[in-house]
């Protein structure tokens, strides 16, 4: 019939077919900035614009996609891929291939973690693999590092092998290994010495440690904190050091996860576990699709946008909308509004429908569930905030925090995370006010 007809010519005039140069330009740029906010390095922000752009060009838009909906689709996949999702679930293990102890070798920065990752690897090769482990510390320059590396491996009921500040790194090694051997150790945990700022004799020191004990694993060690300065370090490590994997500390921090993307641009090597507090237990597997996901951060947040204006809610959209526009702040309230019209639209799965089938494929189905408990949560910490402290956050202090936290049984931990969050959210949202995204979108859907 007409109507559709006249649809069809609108499409092919706007190239909406398609993802074109031109369709894609403006939205790139936001991702762009996406990134740079994230703290990710530029070098790597610049190759990946690149790829996406290479990926997106010519890709069919999905009838029930607009091309902003099919773009979001390509970046959260060629994120994720580059996060390592294409590497398969087998690239986050340890290896133990090797005549026992598998040695494994770690290397980075001071304070960015590595002791304590000692610790946490012990307590997880202990509980998880059924490993026995033994831990030496190489770290002959100060002397509290032995101390702490023999505290956090009593901790977790892990042995230690005693090393004193007099002893050479490598002879420390040798010393450990042999006796790993003959006590039947499985693994051999090195620690190292990290210096404040790159070192040449440090590189030294740690790859001669290497060539004398061939480890199966060298795990460069890094402090999510550092942002873009990951990169610089993470090619200091990876020309010294033949690495095999990443792990990456204190994301239970502020930081969006810039130095992922860096790290991952620069070494290529599998980011294996994330640190997420200072705890012993604290370490997890690393999750390529959620660090891809926190790295945007735009991602979902543009699907709602889309979504919300789109059909569901149209009314309570436009009074959002409208109340951005007039310079209207964007509160806790709103917040809570959207996640309930997500909520109505189906959750998470019901958005997941509406991506293209590579990335629906990509996500698996425990992800969702995930996802899902995650927005119920934060509901939940809404629920326990005052009228006025949702519609003010930024009064949120250490001891409401407490109290939020207790009210929706939390980690005081969970409710910093929702308050960035929503920070982040609040900042889109400004963004979107000056009539950028929202209007392009707006206009593409023709
Ligand atoms: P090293 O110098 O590389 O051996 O670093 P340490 O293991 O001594 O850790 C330095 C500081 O970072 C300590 O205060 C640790 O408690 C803290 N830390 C290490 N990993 C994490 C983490 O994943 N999260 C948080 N919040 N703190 C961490
Ligand atoms: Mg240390």
């Amino acid at each position: 019939n007409l109507t559709t007809r006249l649809a069809k010519v609108v499409k092919t005039m706007r190239g909406e077919a398609r993802l074109t140069e031109s369709n894609t330009a403006e939205m790139l740029r936001e991702v762009r900035m996406a990134l740079l906010e994230a703290d990710v390095a530029l070098p790597a922000v610049r190759e990946f614009i690149a790829k996406v752009k290479e990926k997106a060009l010519g890709e069919e838009v999905i009838s029930s996609l607009t091309p902003g909906q099919a773009l979001v689709g390509v970046v959260q996949r060629e994120l994720g891929a580059l996060m390592g999702a294409d590497l398969g679930a087998d690239a986050s293990q340890l290896s133990f291939a090797q005549q026992p102890p598998a040695i494994i070798l770690m290397a980075g920065l001071q304070g960015v973690g590595k002791t304590t990752t000692v610790g946490k690897l012990a307590k997880y090769l202990k509980e998880q693999k059924k490993k026995k482990v033994l831990t030496v510390s190489a770290d002959v320059y100060r002397p509290a590092a032995i101390a702490q590396l023999q505290s956090v491996t009593a901790q977790v009921g892990a042995d230690f092998f005693p090393s004193t500040a007099q002893d050479k790194p490598v002879d420390i090694a040798l010393a450990a290994l042999d006796w790993a051997k003959k006590h039947h150790h499985e693994v051999l945990i090195i620690d190292t010495a990290g210096r404040l700022g790159i070192d040449e004799e440090m590189m030294k020191e740690i790859a001669a440690v290497h060539g004398a004990v061939k480890p199966i694993e060298t795990l460069f060690v890094v402090d999510a904190m550092l942002g873009q300065d990951a990169i610089n370090t993470a090619k200091a490590f990876n020309d010294a050091l033949p690495l095999t994997g990443v792990v990456l500390t204190k994301l239970d921090g502020d930081s969006r996860g810039g130095a992922a993307l860096s790290v991952r641009h620069i070494t290529g090597k599998p980011i294996k576990f994330a640190g997420v507090s200072e705890k012993l237990d604290g370490l997890e597997a690393f999750d390529p699709q959620r660090m891809a996901n926190r790295i945007l951060g735009m991602g979902d947040i543009l699907a709602l946008v889309e979504e919300a204006q789109k059909n569901v809610d149209t009314k309570a959209a436009a009074e959002l909308a409208a109340k951005v526009k007039s310079g209207g702040k964007f509160d806790m309230n709103d917040f809570k509004a959207q996640l309930a019209q997500m909520k109505k639209m189906g959750g998470m799965s019901g958005l997941l429908d509406k991506l293209p089938a590579q990335f629906q494929q990509a996500a698996s189905g425990a992800n969702m569930d995930q996802a899902e408990k995650q927005v119920r949560r934060m509901v939940g910490i809404i629920d326990s905030m005052t009228p006025q402290e949702r519609a003010k956050p930024e009064l949120i202090k250490a001891a409401r925090k407490r109290r939020i936290a207790a009210g929706a049984g939390v980690q005081v931990q969970e409710v910093n995370r929702m308050l960035n969050q929503f920070e982040q959210m609040q900042t889109m949202m400004k963004k979107l006010s000056g009539g950028g995204l929202m209007k392009m979108m707006r206009s593409m859907k023709g």
